[in-house]
C-alpha cells in the first residue's frame, strides 16, 4: 500500500510555474547576465527589493532579501539576541523555528493556542510577574502547523504589550496571499511599521527552489544584518531574485496565484468534508480559510493510538506532533493537504480514522 504522506508542507509538483519560470530566467540572464551572475551587495536584487517596498510603503533599504526567509531569521536570532536570552512562541509553532532558537541558546517560553485563541493572558500575568521576552515570534496567517489566523484583537493585544514591555514581535507571513474564502485580517506589520519585523517568502507562492525570502527590518538594525549576511554568504542569488522579479514585473504572479488558490480550496474542502465524515465528535481540529494546514487534536481517550501504532502499518506517514511543542503536543497532528490528491486526502483520512480507533 502507498502511504499517504502527511508530513511535508511542501507545494506540489503541479504548482510550479515551470514555463513562466524558464520564460522569466531566458530573458533575465540575456537583459542583465553580467550584473546578476556577479559578486554583489547582501541585501539583494534592487527592483525586486524597490518592488517589495512598494508594496509594504518603506524604503527600499528596509528590505532584505535572502536565501529563504528561514535564514534570514536565523541570522536576525543572532544579531538580536545571546544565549539565554529569552524568546516567546504560540504553540505549537513551525518546528524549524524552535530548532533554530534551541540552537542559538535561546529558552523559550511557550504561549497556548486553545480553543479560544493564544493564551496573551498568560503572557501579560508573566511579564507583569518580572519575566523579560525579548522577542516574539509569531505566524498570524494560516499558521504552521495549525491553520490558524490571529484575529484583530488578539493582533492589538499582543502589539500593546510588546509597546508596553520592549519587546520585538517578528510576523512570518509566508501564507497570508494564499487565503480561499473569507476576509484578510490587517498584519501586525501595518498596524505597527516601525515595531514589527516582517519576514515572507515566494517559496509557497511561486516556488521553494528558488529561495527567495525576504524580511522588511527597523532602521536600527539594517546595518548590522546586512553586514552578518554578508559575512556569512556574501550575497543570496541575485539570478533568483531577478527571476522572481521578472515573474511579478511581467504579470506572471496574478494569474498565478489565482490557479494555485483555485488549486487549494478545493483540496482543502475535501480535507475538511473527511475529517467530519471520519473523525467527528473523535477529534477537533481547525477549519482554515488559507494555507497549507489543518491542526488536529485527537480526544484524550484516543491520545494513547498516536504513538502505540506504527503509522506506516496503516498506510500513513505523520510528523510527530511534539515537534511542533516546546512541552506537550501528543496529541496534535499536523495535516497538509496542498500537495495531495483529492484520492489520497480521502483514503488517507479513513487510515488515520483506523489507526486512531482500531
Ligand atoms: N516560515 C514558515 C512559517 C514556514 O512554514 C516556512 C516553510 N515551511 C518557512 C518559514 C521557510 O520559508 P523559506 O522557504 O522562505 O525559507
Amino acid at each position: 500500500m502507498k502511504p499517504t504522506i502527511f508530513t511535508r508542507g511542501v507545494p506540489p509538483r503541479e504548482s510550479l510555474p515551470v514555463d513562466a519560470l524558464a520564460d522569466c530566467a531566458h530573458q533575465v540572464v540575456l537583459e542583465n547576465g553580467p550584473e546578476i551572475l556577479q559578486y554583489a551587495p547582501a541585501a539583494g536584487y534592487q527592483p525586486l527589493r524597490e518592488l517589495i517596498a512598494q508594496q509594504c510603503s518603506v524604503p527600499a533599504e528596509r528590505v532584505l532579501l535572502g536565501q529563504g526567509s528561514l535564514q534570514i531569521l536565523d541570522i536576525i536570532l543572532h544579531c538580536l539576541l545571546r544565549p539565554g536570552d529569552e524568546v516567546a512562541v504560540e504553540q505549537p509553532t513551525y518546528d524549524r523555528v524552535l530548532t533554530l532558537m534551541r540552537r542559538t541558546g535561546l529558552q523559550i517560553m511557550p504561549v497556548p493556542l486553545q480553543k479560544n485563541g493564544l493564551d496573551l493572558g498568560k503572557l501579560e500575568d508573566d511579564l507583569k510577574n518580572g519575566r523579560n521576552i525579548r522577542l516574539f515570534y509569531v505566524i498570524p496567517d494560516f499558521q504552521n502547523p495549525s491553520g490558524r489566523v490571529m484575529t484583530l484583537e488578539e493582533r492589538k493585544e499582543l502589539i500593546a504589550l510588546s509597546q508596553t514591555y520592549q519587546f520585538t514581535i517578528i510576523e512570518d507571513a509566508p501564507y497570508r496571499k494564499l487565503r480561499y474564502s473569507g476576509e484578510d485580517v490587517i498584519s501586525l506589520f501595518d498596524l505597527s511599521p516601525q515595531g514589527v519585523i516582517q519576514l515572507s517568502s515566494f517559496s509557497k507562492l511561486i516556488s521553494p527552489g528558488l529561495r527567495v525570502g525576504y524580511a522588511v527590518l527597523p532602521q536600527n538594525l539594517i546595518k548590522v544584518i546586512n553586514e552578518y549576511a554578508s559575512d556569512t554568504y556574501i550575497n543570496p542569488s541575485y539570478l533568483n531574485h531577478a527571476i522572481v522579479y521578472r515573474f511579478i514585473a511581467n504579470g506572471y504572479m496574478q494569474d498565478h496565484l489565482a490557479f494555485l488558490k483555485a488549486l487549494y480550496a478545493g483540496r482543502l474542502q475535501t480535507m475538511l468534508s473527511a475529517l467530519q465524515q471520519q473523525l467527528s465528535g473523535r477529534c477537533t481540529w481547525t477549519q482554515p480559510e488559507g494555507g497549507f494546514f489543518v491542526g488536529l487534536w485527537v480526544d484524550d481517550a484516543m491520545r494513547e493510538n498516536i504513538y502505540s501504532k506504527n503509522a506506516e502499518e496503516f498506510g500513513l506517514k505523520l510528523s510527530d506532533g511534539r515537534g511542533f511543542f516546546v512541552t506537550g503536543g501528543e496529541n496534535f497532528i499536523r495535516l497538509p493537504f496542498c500537495a495531495l490528491q483529492t484520492d489520497e486526502i480521502q483514503d488517507g483520512i479513513q487510515r488515520l480514522s483506523k489507526m486512531l480507533t482500531t
